[in-house]
């Protein structure tokens, strides 16, 4: 297990560092494992290949020697798995194993509806730890690195597998639950942890409170922010606020909990991420058609994950948009490279005066202007919408009249569309620790 998680000083190849021909013999023989041997057992992926057509599973896993037959098999929505698990409460029927094999539990966040419970045997968890491994290494990550998660530890898998990824990678962790901002400031400072990881929002919301409390945050310990959660992780606008005020690098991450983590940012190329490939198949599809894009062009990610085998998915509907990096990375991997990392969500499209813009546009210009502190859109009721409507709050000594032309100004430079811009008093606009919800109806 050491030597698989990569140890300090380990010598030896990892698996994010195969070539292509490599990753896709390794790809194909997860799956048909995964196929052959797994899925029998499994009541949801059974009955749901079976009415597909596919009642042989080892003659399909026979098939999926050549891996383009995975395109023939059903599309999965996280509404079928809500359903699932409605059907056969309270964990649903993708369980590969008797619950009693079962030792983790981990829901979603619930921004896009009930929240799904999911659970991970002990196997599969630490296939989740090595994806860390995997994760830490490309983002760059040093023996020598202290990590601080200041977060609540809930029943949000991110995190927890994260710390364990660290410690069982040879770092040392420090929890930050049940703190304030200001105490976790305080034990970042305390232990110099050199490796933040958190959201984009709440890494923001860290650098205001270090700047009441008098916290030089640029001075400090802290040289990277590992941040997921939201798009947004890739956008200039926001990495750069964030890069600023930390004086660190930032480095995007992706994950979902019923996927694992998947993609990271390369400690050589920003701006993009790669696919965790030996953990998963990345297929890039037409939202609308749910046919593959153009190398290239811009599509919905669907993933089929090879080692979450105690509930594993087949080719899901993430609803996030990428587009896939026709040219190699500069860090010589040939993992897919996801550039601009998440580009938005299908469902999370806004529509102002005939333009579709995605949320985290919007926030990347509103962030790019100097002075605001925090900020919320008004979407008012479903449709679109003539005008934006925005309440921004200034930071301390800032003019609040000067800061709202600031900001319609940028945002008409860049969507050509008005808004219409408040400002609000310090500390009214609500603050997050996990996802940001910025963007309200009425
Ligand atoms: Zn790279």
């Amino acid at each position: 297990m050491a030597s698989a998680l990569g140890l300090p000083g380990t010598p030896m190849s990892f698996p994010e560092d195969s070539d292509r021909t490599a990753l896709r013999a390794l790809q194909t023989e997860r799956l048909r494992s995964l196929v052959g041997d797994v899925l029998g057992g499994n009541a949801f992926w059974r009955d749901r290949l079976s009415g597909a057509g596919f009642v042989d599973l080892a003659a399909l896993s026979d098939r999926l020697e050549d891996l383009e037959v995975l395109a023939e098999l059903p599309i999965c929505s996280k509404e079928d798995l809500v359903n699932d698990q409605d059907a056969a409460p309270p964990y649903g029927s993708n369980l590969s194993e008797p619950l009693s094999a079962y030792t983790r539990l981990h829901q979603t966040s619930g921004t896009t509806g009930r929240p799904l419970r999911w659970l991970d045997t002990p196997s599969a968890w630490l296939n989740l730890l090595e994806a860390w491994a995997q994760i830490y290494r490309i983002a760059g990550v040093i023996p020598s690195d202290r990590f601080a998660f200041p977060f609540s530890f809930g029943p949000f898998i991110g995190f927890w597998a994260a710390f364990e990824g660290a410690a069982a990678a040879g770092h040392l962790c420090l929890p930050g639950g049940g703190m304030s901002s200001a105490a976790r400031l305080q034990l970042i400072e305390d232990n110099q942890a050199t490796v933040v990881c958190c959201t984009p929002t709440y890494a923001l919301r860290l650098a205001e409170v270090a700047a009441v409390e008098g916290v030089d945050l640029v001075a400090g310990s802290v040289r990277m922010l590992i941040v997921a959660g939201e798009p947004g992780g890739s956008v200039p606008g926001i990495r750069d606020a964030i890069a600023s005020a930390w004086g660190a690098r930032v480095i995007d991450h992706w994950g979902m909990t019923e996927l694992g983590p998947l993609a990271v940012e390369c400690d050589t190329a920003p701006g993009g991420m790669h696919v965790l490939e030996t953990e998963c198949i990345a297929e890039v599809v037409d939202s609308e058609r749910l046919t593959p894009v153009v190398a290239g062009e811009q599509g919905e990610l669907l993933i089929t994950t090879l080692r979450r085998s105690g509930s594993p998915v087949l080719r899901y509907r993430t609803g996030d948009l990428v587009e896939v990096d026709p040219e190699p990375c500069g860090c010589g991997r040939a993992l897919l490279r996801l550039r601009g990392g998440i580009l938005g969500r299908s469902d999370d499209m806004i529509t102002v005066r005939g333009n579709n813009v995605f949320p985290s546009s919007i926030e990347a210009v509103i962030r790019g202007v100097e002075g605001v502190a925090e900020f919320r859109v008004l979407l008012g009721s479903e449709g679109p919408l003539d005008r934006l409507r925005v309440e921004i709050e200034p930071v301390a000594g800032m003019a609040g009249d000067l800061l709202s032309d600031t900001v319609a100004a940028a945002i008409r430079a860049t969507f050509n569309f008005g808004a219409d811009v408040e400002a609000v008093a310090a500390e009214t606009l609500p603050r997050f620790e996990l996802k940001g919800r910025r963007f309200v109806r009425d």
